[in-house]
């Protein structure tokens, strides 16, 4: 006992050891967290909803406090619920997922106080990326390429106008409390420009309670490249490459792939070391994917690309286990580690890049019918991978890092044949992913993989998500933000 309390004594703010770790979360991220927990020798706790209360995530944890009734706001959003049930069952510390509260400040500051380790950043860092415009001033204080445009304190709609005016049309205003999209409007002309500022304020004070806009130049053909970092609570940091994240439906993702594809590795180095340093000059500590969007001349061009910063995300990520499939590692142990006070797992220079790896999000909606959210009985659900020729496929769901460059397939489930999909959350059932020694095999992989899923009971986007991943344009890599609506009449 006497050594556990001096280790502790030693470590850093908010770390400390963990045996009992709570996962403030439902799905397939805390199966997936819970995978990690397990095979580190640490107990799982699950709370849920009533909606929830026969869900996978609950039979997988070791233990489960319920929080409240199916509404979110009532269960997995409620911090007073969430805490006490860490409390009740003894954690002593909290995995967030993504979404709900894991980008909550207030949350990680009622953690701290209650004595629990949140497996994140700290505080502080949340605080300073919520808001776009201080993000972007604290970005440009470290050298991180921001997109043209005006974050300003001078909110007057003549300053806004004139700032748009002299950067050149099209703008893009965009709200600095926002985020989903709200309060975000492409201006194609002078003319319009004071309609949609009415129309983003109008929109951000009824979302968000604020009505402070920043001007972007709109980039009409970006990438979305992110790039995922990690860093320790003893000031060092590293990057393990970059995803594509540019096929989005209504700046959804939909498929995201990793490495970036046409990166030179000099663009690739220089993005990495753009994102440490925004990381760095917030005292970051975990794990963080910094989005940049990258104006890249499409392959064929000479041009290098330019790349501009555009939100930090501070938690891990739906698309983080393309990251985890070509570098080996697993991240959600890396999490726990840094969680635990300890320094990063590996140095930048032992990090390299295995292969290719495709990422599809399986979501209960039906693309014919507007994306409509689908329910119903999952009477089937399995992956045949002996059928569609996969048999030789290495079926990566143990998180086994491995340097083999075979094939592999990987489905993160957040239901299992004979759970119900109910209507109260997020739609995504599954992420099927997919690893190859080139982009190549692993498409190859992850169409064979699609064909071979097995669905029954419940509406999906398979089909849709089928047809993206034939596109003759997504195998040759012409990828941008506006895949899917160019292409709208082959994918419907
Ligand atoms: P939110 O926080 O509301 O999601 P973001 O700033 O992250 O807003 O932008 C969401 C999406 O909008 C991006 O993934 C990208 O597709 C598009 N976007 C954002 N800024 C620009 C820009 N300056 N030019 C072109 N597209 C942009």
């Amino acid at each position: 006992m006497n050594v556990n309390r001096d280790t502790e004594q030693r470590l850093p703010t908010g770390c400390g050891e963990i045996r009992k770790l709570l996962i403030a979360n439902r799905g397939e991220i805390a199966v997936r967290v819970m995978r990690t927990a397990r095979a580190m020798g640490i107990q799982t706790v699950a709370v849920y909803s009533d909606a929830d209360a026969n869900a996978l995530h609950v039979r997988e944890a070791d233990e489960a406090v319920r929080l409240g009734p199916a509404s979110a706001r009532e269960s997995y959003l409620d911090v007073d619920k969430v805490i006490a049930a860490a409390r009740q069952c003894g954690a002593d510390a909290v995995h967030p997922g993504y979404g709900f509260l894991s980008e909550n400040a207030g949350f990680v500051r009622a953690l701290a106080e209650a004595g629990l380790i949140f497996v994140g950043p700290p505080e502080s860092a949340i605080a300073a990326m919520g808001d776009k415009s201080a993000a972007k001033a604290r970005m440009q204080a470290a050298s991180v390429p921001l997109v043209p445009g005006y974050h300003g304190d001078d909110q007057s709609d003549a300053l806004l106008q004139s700032e748009a005016d002299r950067m050149g049309y099209p703008v893009l205003i965009k709200a600095c409390a926002g985020g989903g999209g709200k309060g975000m409007r492409v201006v194609e002309q002078a003319r319009e420009f004071q309609a949609a500022l009415d129309s983003c304020r109008r929109e951000s004070r009824a979302a968000f309670g604020d009505e402070r806009m920043l001007i972007e130049k709109y980039l009409t053909q970006p990438r979305h490249v992110e790039v995922q970092v990690f860093c320790d609570s003893h000031g060092s940091g590293v990057y393990l490459f970059e995803r594509d994240c540019s096929v989005q439906r209504r700046h959804q993702k939909v498929l995201e792939e990793a490495p970036a594809p046409g990166l030179t590795p000099a663009l690739r180095r220089e993005m990495g070391e753009a994102a440490v340093r925004a990381a760095r000059e917030i005292g970051y500590v975990g794990a963080g994917t910094i989005e940049f969007l990258l104006d890249a001349p499409q392959p064929g061009s000479e041009s290098h690309g330019a790349f501009y910063f555009m939100e930090m995300n501070t938690r891990l990520q739906v698309e983080h286990p393309v990251t985890e499939m070509i570098t080996g590692e697993d991240l959600v142990e890396w999490q726990l580690r840094i969680a635990r006070g300890e320094p990063l797992p590996r140095q930048q220079d032992e990090l390299e890049l295995k292969g290719h790896s495709f990422e599809a999000r399986l979501y209960a909606e039906d693309p014919d019918n507007d994306f409509l959210p689908a329910t119903g009985l999952l009477e089937r659900f399995r992956l045949d991978l002996i059928g569609a020729g996969l048999a030789g496929a290495e079926v990566e769901n143990a998180q086994q890092a491995s340097g083999s460059t075979a094939l592999k397939v990987r489905l993160d489930s957040g239901v299992a044949e004979g759970d119900d999909v109910s209507m109260h959350y997020d739609p995504m059932l599954a992420k099927l992913i997919t690893f190859g020694p080139s982009r190549e095999q692993a498409l190859d992989a992850l169409l064979r993989a699609l064909a071979a899923l097995e669905i029954r009971g419940v509406t999906t986007n398979r089909a849709f998500l089928t047809r993206l991943a034939a596109h003759p344009d997504f195998r040759a890599a012409h990828l941008d933000t506006r895949f899917i609506e160019r292409h709208h009449a082959s994918l419907f």
